[in-house]
């Protein structure tokens, strides 16, 4: 055996390879029948049972099918949380539909590039985002099918295919888990543009599998609150999905609102929170959380950003919840590749490889392997994988290496058995658990006539965990001040993308000989001079 490969100290687990996404979830929600599986956080009659979900599913399915939607067709889901979301995800899915979900505060142009570059012929709102969503499907010119839960002109309310007889619906498309796609979220990866995740069903399935595991999401009867979006990997797989499976009660909100989520925690008598470290904060330092009953909650998850010790601390104690359980992982695998288990978890660390999932650790320059106790890029293999970037062979051909996903974050392997995460090597930005893809900012920056040259890069935040911040070189004779270059982005892009970290102007912006911006270098001088 290599001793410098770590594999799951859990023995393998038999993953089903030949059933759809669709069918792999109802076989399992039929035990779970009148209990309820989705409610809204403030309306309680906006509720949907296990076997209302079933129905539901079943019927939207055949509505869709009836409308002319076909396998392989994009579904784009550009929608905040609600009660509905799994029934329009899981019956585009059965119709062997593709699913890529959008972050609904997207701009109309960010859409627009998610809807173009999927190739989508279907799009899914609601009311609030209705106007960029038409907007963007107008310029795009290539949707077939636009749905929206409620009413807006223009769109076909959801409530229309909830009336359907089930006659189209099949059990009998030919899928072939492994290969077909299932979801199609975006994310930038280790660097450039946000590109197309390609996870198949069982992607998806291998994934769902090796978290329900009692031993590791240990998921028993729960109730959880659905606050981190479904659009995110980690909201739709590691909350949404096996929260069902496995019979949860989830409980969505649209918008992170601080005293609707308090007061579901207590309403609902959650058992469970999911969070990212932004959370962690809020919890700890909201001088509200004593007001309301937390007892119920006897298990925290957090992931998708750096936690720090002493947060991670305190919060236990002001939870009265010792169990804070991180776990790690990518949207470029499905997401979860390690997780602290139910029992024996490490505060600081991200827990061991879930079950069929080995990792390794390589020097950053030689790419040769490292032992335990030293620092370097944390790479993975095992079933939840992507199969690679829609048409960007390239960038996948570098981010998967002889069967090995490079993460771009560096990592230790102690002698405790666990990982820990000790900085990160790639450019990507993490807003609020958010991506910030710095390319993209720095694209939308040199389209502006005044700019010659952009760089951004993340500087570090106790709230956030990360802002962007902007270098910009004007083009000669051009006068623009800071403050002019951070609106002409803000009215660009979502909101999460601003550039609160600031914008400096430059001279220069500083790259290797290759022509690659040193953003380590940009880095350090800021840190250097606060
Ligand atoms: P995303 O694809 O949006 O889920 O982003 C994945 C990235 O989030 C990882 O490559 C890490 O940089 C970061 N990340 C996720 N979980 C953790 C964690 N527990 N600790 C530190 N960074 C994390």
């Amino acid at each position: 055996a290599d001793n410098k490969i770590w594999k799951s100290p859990y023995p393998n687990i038999a993953i089903p390879d030949n059933v759809p996404f669709v069918h792999y979830l109802l076989q399992e929600f039929k035990q779970y029948g009148d209990q309820v599986a989705m409610i809204d956080a403030v309306n309680d009659k906006h509720s949907y049972t296990y076997n209302e979900l079933i129905d539901a599913v079943t019927k939207v399915a055949s509505a869709l099918t009836k409308q002319g939607m076909k396998k392989g067709d994009v579904c784009v889901i550009y929608s905040p949380n609600i009660p509905e979301y799994p029934i329009i995800y899981m019956a585009v899915a059965a119709i062997g539909g593709i699913v890529s979900a959008a972050n609904p505060v997207y701009t109309s142009e960010e859409l627009l590039y998610q809807l173009d570059h999927s190739g989508a012929t279907m799009l899914v709102t609601v009311p609030m985002f209705a106007d960029k969503a038409r907007e963007a499907a107008k310029n795009y010119g290539k949707i077939k099918q636009m749905i929206v839960f409620g009413e807006s002109e223009g769109f076909q309310p959801f409530s229309q295919l909830m009336d359907d007889d089930r006659s189209a619906y099949t059990e009998n498309i030919e899928i072939d888990t492994n290969n077909d796609l299932l979801a199609l979220p975006y994310s930038s990866g280790t660097t450039g543009l946000p590109k197309g995740v390609m996870l198949s069903h069982y992607n998806i399935i291998s994934n769902i599998e090796q978290l329900r595991q009692p031993y590791m999401m240990g998921y028993d009867n729960e109730t959880f609150l659905g606050v981190l979006p479904f659009f995110h990997i980690y909201g739709q797989v590691v909350v949404l999905f096996t929260g069902l499976i496995c019979g949860s009660k989830i409980v969505t909100m649209p918008k992170f609102d601080p005293q609707v989520y308090l007061n579901s925690i207590e309403k609902h008598r959650a058992t469970m929170l999911h969070i990212i470290p932004p959370l962690v904060l809020f919890l700890t330092q909201s001088p509200e959380v004593h007001d309301i009953d937390i007892s119920t909650v006897n298990d925290v998850f957090c992931a998708a950003a750096p936690l720090g010790k002493t947060l991670a601390e305190d919060f236990t104690v002001k939870m009265k919840c010792d169990r804070l359980r991180q776990g790690y992982g990518l949207t470029e695998t499905s997401p979860v590749t390690h997780c602290n288990p139910k029992e024996n978890w490490v505060i600081s660390s991200i827990g061991v490889p879930v079950p069929n999932t080995d990792a390794k650790i390589v020097d950053v320059e030689t790419g040769e392997k490292l032992g335990p106790n030293q620092d370097g890029e944390l790479c993975v293999r095992g079933p939840q994988v992507m199969k690679g970037y829609l048409k960007n062979k390239e960038a996948t051909d570098k981010t998967i290496i002889d069967g090995w996903l490079h993460t771009g974050d560096i990592a230790r392997f102690a002698d405790d058995g666990h990982t820990y995460i000790v900085d990160r090597l790639k450019e990507l930005i993490k807003y609020k658990g958010f991506q910030v893809a710095p390319a993209e900012l720095e694209d939308l920056l040199v389209k502006h006539p005044s700019i010659a040259d952009a760089a951004v890069i993340g500087i570090p935040d106790e709230r956030a965990g990360e802002l962007p911040r902007a270098y910009v070189v004007l083009n000669p004779g051009q006068d623009m001040d800071p403050d002019e270059v951070a609106s002409y982005i803000e009215q660009k892009v979502a909101p999460t993308k601003k550039l609160r970290g600031g914008v400096e102007i430059v001279s220069e912006i500083p790259k290797s000989a290759s022509g690659k911006i040193l953003r380590r270098f940009l880095k350090a001088n800021y840190l250097n001079k606060v």
